[in-house]
């Protein structure tokens, strides 16, 4: 069954005559469609995709499953106005990606008698359809996965005391698209010694020193899919630990420790609270649970960000091809801060690790 007519079959269920897709991502998973402007729409069992005249080719080329429309005007409009003409009188769109101006400008394609109640706030059917990835996608996934393993393992004979967390990333991404990376899956994370403890400090001026951790987050764009990994490091200094180095040790352990339990606890049926569990209940006991201020992890796919979340309270139980992270982390304001992250696939029994590097203590 084509991408679209799954779709088309979650909406029947979900009791929803038509749709309108304007998420790139969403886009290219119906549709196969790489371009950056194109919206799909769906209704009854006919689905057709709307591109500007720059992607006549290419949509030509990619796109699979649907009719093709080169739009003159702006993509969702005509796609919203050929639901009408085809019929649709309620039409779902996706809220959670939907600006309100987007939406206002939809309006505007629909007639006047039409347009009262025509657009209706959609659950994210071709969200929750992405979110278990098929063997064509977890090949993808492999490889880049391993892609971003092969960087990171180059990195460690290259990142050293004295460099920038800049000079750090350039080196880090120059690598990734000289092994063959479309793109960087986000703006990759050098947090070194005090800036370890922001989870998310983008690489900066400061210099790497002896005596701390550095955190490398990163992710590499292979076929359109996104790699995530994180790793943390420690810049020796001598034989002998300062105190602020024991406590550096002691909390890596315990980051690598409940990163492993949450790893461990992955396998179909287990739901993401259960997961974030595994992690959080072990930095409780080891005296962390106010410093992991996060969730343990969340799905990748065609985007960095995906559903499921991995986190506390989260029901959802994971199936089998469901691509997740597991990234616990300690961050202790104004000292360090240590993460440590791997993307797994979900299985029947367990899960399979798609980063393999060492994530255990490492000096450098
Ligand atoms: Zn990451
Ligand atoms: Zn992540």
């Amino acid at each position: 069954m084509t991408r679209a007519k799954r779709v088309a079959a979650e909406m029947r269920a979900k009791g929803l005559e038509a749709m309108v897709i304007t998420h790139p991502a969403d886009v290219r998973w119906v549709s196969g469609f790489t371009g950056s402007n194109a919206a799909v729409a769906l209704v009854g069992g006919r689905g057709r995709l709307f591109t500007d005249g720059r992607y006549t080719a290419q949509a030509k080329e990619e796109v699979q499953g649907l009719a093709v429309t080169i739009a003159t005007k702006p993509v969702a409009q005509e796609a919203c106005a050929w639901l009408e003409k085809a019929g649709a009188r309620i039409c779902g769109f996706v809220s959670a990606v939907t600006s309100v101006v987007d939406l206002e400008a939809m309006k505007t394609a629909i007639s006047g008698k039409t347009r009262r109640g025509f657009f209706r706030p959609a659950p994210g059917i071709v969200s929750r359809l992405r979110e278990v990835k098929d063997d064509v996608e977890i090949g993808a996934m492999r490889r880049a996965a391993l892609l971003g393993c092969r960087v990171y393992d180059e990195m460690l004979g290259v990142i050293e005391a004295g460099m920038t967390e800049i000079e750090v990333a350039a080196e880090l991404e120059y690598r990734a698209r000289k092994a063959g990376a479309e793109a960087m899956s986000f703006d990759t994370i050098v947090a070194s010694g005090v800036r370890g403890s922001l989870p998310h400090g983008r690489a900066t001026g400061k210099r790497l020193a002896r005596g701390e951790m550095v955190t490398l987050d990163f992710g590499v764009i292979l076929g359109g899919y996104c790699s995530d990994m994180t790793r943390t490091v420690y810049l020796n200094r001598s034989a002998r630990f300062s105190p602020l180095e024991a406590e550096q040790k002691r909390a890596f352990d315990a980051v690598s420790e409940a990163q492993i339990a949450a790893v461990s606890a992955v396998r179909s049926g287990v739901s993401c609270a259960e997961v974030d569990e595994a992690a959080r209940g072990f930095l409780r006991a080891a005296g962390f649970e106010k410093e992991f201020s996060h969730s343990t992890g969340h799905g990748v796919g065609l985007e960095i960000h995906e559903s499921p979340r991995v986190g506390a309270k989260q029901a959802q139980k994971l199936e089998p091809g469901m691509v997740i992270t597991i990234e616990p982390g300690v961050y202790v304001a104004g000292k360090y801060g240590i993460r440590i992250e791997d993307t797994v696939l979900v299985m029947e029994k367990g899960c399979e690790v798609l980063t393999p590097s060492v994530k255990s203590w490492m000096e450098l």
